[in-house]
């Protein structure tokens, strides 16, 4: 039988359900309960999201500090050029 691995975002206790009982609460969008009591909505896919959008959040900020950086190197060399073509 397929497991499904869930991580409570309450406790972060981790523990497998089997996904025919997953699939089951993602469709009719009952609760589950954690081992240690708390709620967890399956509406959305919890596990997919918190494993790739800290990772896409983090390669996002990287690219961004390298564009910024990219761009403040070609602003330093426009403002050299500039200043040779002035003479
Ligand atoms: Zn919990």
């Amino acid at each position: 039988m397929k497991m499904y691995e869930v991580c409570c975002d309450s406790c972060f206790s981790i523990f497998t359900i089997p996904k025919l009982v997953e699939e089951h609460l993602r469709d009719s969008g009952e609760t589950l309960y954690c081992p240690k009591g708390c709620g967890l909505s399956f509406e959305k896919k919890k596990k997919d999201v918190c494993d790739d959008s800290s990772i896409t959040k983090s390669r996002l900020a990287a690219t961004k500090r390298s564009l910024s950086a990219t761009q403040g190197v070609v602003t330093k060399l426009r403002n050299r050029i500039r200043k040779l073509n002035q003479g």
